[in-house]
């Protein structure tokens, strides 16, 4: 069973960059929720300023993992628990350099082909501001 990352109530998996965003299936890319933190008023399906929040983290430790510049197929698949089929298949159309794919290029398809950064953050919040 798993524990809800906020409050530890019985959780499911939440894609951070989810599925249909181009999410691929990783153990990374999972944030245990419960029914209330996943798709209630404070999860970040209903919630952008928590779903970005979340993808930012996510972003974060990609960042933290991956301090090469470059890494083969072999390596990404050991280091973030990929499924190799899978990841062959997320990762064909990459450009594959003679040291290998990109860390950026890597981060970036993760991601969702998007790369996040803190003034999402701030641009919701103007946002928030002129709504109210
Ligand atoms: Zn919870
Ligand atoms: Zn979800």
């Amino acid at each position: 069973m798993y524990k809800c990352e906020v409050c530890s109530r019985q959780a499911d998996i939440h894609h951070i960059v989810h599925k249909n965003e181009g999410g691929l299936d990783f153990p990374l890319n999972y944030k245990y929720l419960c029914p209330e933190h996943h798709r209630g008023k404070q999860g970040p399906h209903r919630n952008s300023k928590i779903d970005i929040e979340y993808k930012l983290e996510m972003q974060e430790k990609l960042r933290n993992i991956l301090n090469k510049n470059f890494y083969t197929m072999e390596e990404l698949i050991i280091i973030l628990e990929l499924n190799k089929t899978r990841a062959k298949k997320f990762f064909k159309d990459l450009k594959l350099f003679k040291e290998g794919y990109k860390k950026e290029d890597i981060i970036y398809r993760l991601m969702g082909r998007k790369i996040y950064d803190e003034q999402m953050l701030e641009d919701y919040y103007e946002i928030m501001v002129v709504l109210i």
